[in-house]
């Protein structure tokens, strides 16, 4: 006990390794693919480094090559200064404030170049909860590793020379499948909060354990998220449901303790048994889609989430009165404007989100030329998807989404025919859903701008 503390007083690691010093492992220990290195993240790295600077590839990508997956981005670390770095290409532009960078472009790739980061960060200016609002401290390699997040998001690769440098144990939580907080877990919280955030997507998409002492302070350090700008939870959230496993993710957060008080969005979708299986089915299916390599669109996404809160909201001003159309474009008002305080819900994601909502009632609208109209909607597919899931999930008979399907498919006579097939029914059996207990009035949801062309939930199928 004694020792480790002393161990920990000289800053010396408790298996004895200088924090100063990496590992440096060769191409048999890592067996890092060299194809899976892109071609521009190289010609930086040499570029770089035949000006006489250190250059590395750095963070998610060299995690992912050493999973043996192709990283989605490139992350160069080195110690040329942004300015240095922008002379050296022609297409590279400073950005950042809280931290500075350099993107390198190369045709529609992107590459951010950072300069390693020291830690002078005690002197960096700090909100009154201590979280780090601004840092440009430049400094020696092994203090920009102790400042990266997580052991396996801290090594370095050099494309030339085939090693990584792992200063912090990453190759060994790599092969263990741990997710550990690089240094005391309270205090790097405290300086960035998002970290909790983090850590919950990685162990969801790479189906990692998080080790006890980095979980143990998330439960109680929560709340901290709500001083972090929205528009940061916001970006944090969008990766955490756009990265294939949203499921697997909000279910972490759920057991890590995150969800309860601190994103709204979440406190709505996870404490909601009915709107459960509507959720789980839009979230398996953004899963699906983004797995496949397809596009999924947030306003959807996004849509799904609260479309329960939604209908809660339109059944009660229906009770109270309102026409149904009125009543719904009262819930989406009342739901987004709660939402965009607090989760900094861009405009054009907003009026995806209304569009989508709006058109759902015009679906149980069969007859005359009302199914054509809608058709032409804009934003048609994603509100005929958005359907489907309402009837996947119970709250709309079946029969009216295999109708669409036909409907949409169908050319010329075969829509009359559908549509004299539709009105010969019964009518009934629809129950249950509030849309269909009273007949839409003729005049059609209002728009709200945002047109384009009909990008369901990402375009083609
Ligand atoms: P992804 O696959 O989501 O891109 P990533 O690890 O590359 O994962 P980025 O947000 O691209 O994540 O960040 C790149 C690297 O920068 C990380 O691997 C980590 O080393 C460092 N980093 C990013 N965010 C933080 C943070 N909040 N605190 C400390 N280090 C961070
Ligand atoms: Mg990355």
């Amino acid at each position: 006990m004694i020792k480790k503390f002393i161990r920990k007083i000289l800053g010396v690691k408790e298996d004895g390794r200088d924090p100063t010093q990496p590992v440096i492992l060769g191409f048999d220990e890592h067996k890092i693919d060299p194809r899976n290195v892109s071609r521009n993240a190289i010609t930086v790295t040499q570029t770089l480094q035949e000006a006489g600077f250190q250059a590395f590839v750095v963070g998610g990508a060299v995690r992912d090559l050493l999973l043996g997956v192709k990283p989605k981005d490139f992350d160069i670390a080195t110690d040329a200064t942004p300015e240095q770095v922008k002379r050296l290409f022609r297409r590279a532009f400073i950005i950042g404030r809280r931290f500075q960078i350099v993107h390198v472009m190369f045709g529609q790739d992107l590459l951010e170049v950072t300069t390693f980061r020291g830690n002078g960060s005690d002197n960096a200016p700090k909100d009154e909860h201590g979280r780090v609002l601004r840092d440009n401290n430049f400094g020696p390699q092994h203090e920009d590793a102790a400042r990266r997040d997580f052991t396996i998001n801290a090594m370095y690769y050099d494309p030339a020379t085939q090693t990584v440098l792992d200063y912090h144990g990453g190759i060994e939580d790599i092969r263990a499948k741990t997710l550990r907080i690089i240094g005391m877990p309270e205090a790097r919280y405290r300086e960035d909060p998002v970290r909790m955030l983090r850590v919950v997507r990685f162990a969801a998409k790479l189906g990692f354990t998080i080790e006890p002492t980095t979980r143990a302070p998330i439960p109680v350090m929560a709340p901290l998220i709500d001083n972090v700008p929205a528009a940061r939870v916001f970006d944090e959230m969008l990766k955490l449901l756009l990265s294939g496993h949203a499921l697997a993710c909000l279910k972490e957060l759920r057991s890590a303790g995150l969800h309860h008080g601190l994103l709204p969005l979440l406190d709505v979708v996870l404490e909601q048994p009915i709107g459960m299986k509507f959720v789980t089915l839009a979230l398996e299916s953004t899963d699906g889609r983004v797995k496949a390599g397809k596009g999924v669109s947030p306003g959807f996404l996004f849509a799904s989430l609260l479309w329960h809160q939604v209908l809660e909201k339109w059944n009660a001003y229906r009770a109270a009165g309102e026409a149904p159309i009125p009543a719904l474009h009262l819930a989406a008002d009342d739901v987004l404007e709660t939402q965009t305080e607090n989760l900094a819900l861009q405009r054009r994601i907003a009026t995806d989100m209304r569009d989508i909502w709006a058109m759902q009632p015009r679906f149980e609208r069969r007859t005359g030329k009302a199914p054509y109209k809608l058709l032409e909607h804009p934003r048609f597919r994603a509100g005929y998807d958005f359907l489907l899931l309402r009837c996947e999930s119970g709250e709309l008979p079946g029969e009216i989404g295999e109708w669409w399907t036909a409907f949409y498919a169908a050319e010329g006579g075969e829509r009359e025919a559908l549509l004299a097939a539709a009105n010969a029914r019964p009518r009934g059996g629809e129950a249950g859903a509030p849309a269909k207990r009273k007949r839409p009035p003729r005049r059609g949801p209002r728009r709200s701008g945002g047109e384009g062309p009909a990008a369901a939930q990402g375009g083609e199928e």
